[in-house]
């Protein structure tokens, strides 16, 4: 039998960020990942303390903001691979009156580091901008496939990954520790993003799954470098390609790209650019959310050694390096998890 402090079963940002913690503090552990594409990979990489929409700082931003910029810094290092670049985000101004409530929110303490109170005025005459821009600071965008094959191979150097699916009807629960096949464990945690609604030790009603799609295009005149968000992002991907979407979905948990989807997003993206572009390629992706919006942390009664992290919804880039650190605090000194990330609220 192979003793380890944990076993983590899945392998996106939030087994990342627990990993990283879990070496931090010397413990020892072993991944178990089907080496499918879940969230992370899906996902648009955009790491952004602002909510867009109505111009408000993200949910505990000042505090997920300062750990997330240092764990993807010295992950970078660690990693010596290029997963992820500081950059703009423009939004594009709808109206004067957009332009004023932007003036207002940027005053506000929690926002004043990240909207700027200078306008942009466009220059780019494929984007159709009359009002401009407001520019959002401190954002970037992850790279997420070399963060996902940088920390894979990273796991299997150090001989501390499998690539396979988790058998749940493979686990033995004894007092102090769980077993599963060769290998024997303090607790399981299980990271496995929107999947976790097939884990029969999941509470099924804590996740809402959500589906999002991009569509992927060729736009040689565009010639975008930061990422662009009108009704939609344009996130670019170099070499004149560009991530442009997401859908929002709650009735559909298939991750086949729709024609619906395709459609909503060429109706969006064409009312803020006029250039010609090809589409290459579409994607889907179910984001693991929740009713509250808030994230899960923490174990059921039923089964005090098997634990969860998951419900990080479609902030996960911001959120998971901060909530690993809660998480491995509870688990290694008691500390309670805050009742609005504890998936007991949930039961
Ligand atoms: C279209 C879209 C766009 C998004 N854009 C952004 C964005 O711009 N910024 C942002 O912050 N967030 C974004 N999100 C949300 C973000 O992707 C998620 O919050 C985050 O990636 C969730 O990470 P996770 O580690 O919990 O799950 P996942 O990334 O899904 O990782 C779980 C892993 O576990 C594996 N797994 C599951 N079950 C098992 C099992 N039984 N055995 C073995 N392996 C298993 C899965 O295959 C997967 O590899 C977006 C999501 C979508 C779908």
């Amino acid at each position: 039998m192979i003793e380890k402090d944990y076993i983590i079963v899945g392998l996106g940002i939030a087994g990342i960020s627990l990993c990283e913690q879990l070496q931090k503090h010397d413990k020892t552990f072993l991944v178990i990942d089907n080496g499918e594409e879940g969230s992370t990979a899906k996902s648009g990489g955009v790491f952004n303390p602002t909510v867009l929409k109505r111009f408000t700082a993200a949910w505990n931003a000042a505090i997920f903001f300062p750990a997330a910029i240092y764990f993807y810094s010295q992950l970078s290092l660690k990693l010596q691979k290029n997963i992820f670049t500081e950059t703009a985000i423009h939004r594009i101004f709808k109206s004067v009156e957009e332009q004023n409530n932007w003036t207002v929110a940027s005053d506000k303490r929690e926002l004043q580091d990240f909207l700027s109170s200078k306008f942009l005025r466009n220059t780019n005459s494929t984007v159709e901008a009359p009002f401009g821009f407001g520019e959002v600071l401190g954002t970037a965008q992850i790279h997420t496939n070399n963060l996902l094959s940088g920390y894979r191979n990273y796991l299997i150097n150090q001989n501390v990954m499998l690539t396979e699916d988790f058998q749940y009807d493979a686990i033995q629960q004894k007092e102090n520790r769980v077993v599963y096949k060769n290998f024997s464990a303090k607790k399981i945690i299980f990271t496995e993003g929107s999947k976790v609604i097939y884990n029969p030790f999941f509470p099924k009603q804590a996740i809402i799954g959500n589906k999002g799609e991009y569509l992927i295009i060729k736009a040689p005149s565009l010639k975008l470098e930061q990422l662009l968000k009108g009704s939609m992002y344009i996130i670019p991907l170099g070499n004149d390609k560009y991530k442009v979407g997401a859908t929002y979905s709650r009735d559909d948990y298939s991750l086949n790209p729709t024609s619906e989807a395709k459609e909503e997003i060429l109706s969006k993206v064409k009312s803020f650019i006029n250039c010609p572009f090809e589409i290459i390629g579409q994607t889907a992706g179910i984001r693991p959310t929740t009713k509250d919006h808030r994230p899960l942390l923490g174990s059921t009664d039923e089964n005090p050694n098997l634990f969860f992290f998951n419900g990080l919804g479609s902030r996960g880039f911001l959120m998971a390096p901060l909530l690993a650190e809660i998480l491995l605090k509870n688990l290694e000194e008691n500390q309670p998890i805050p009742a609005e990330m504890d998936i007991k609220r949930m039961l």
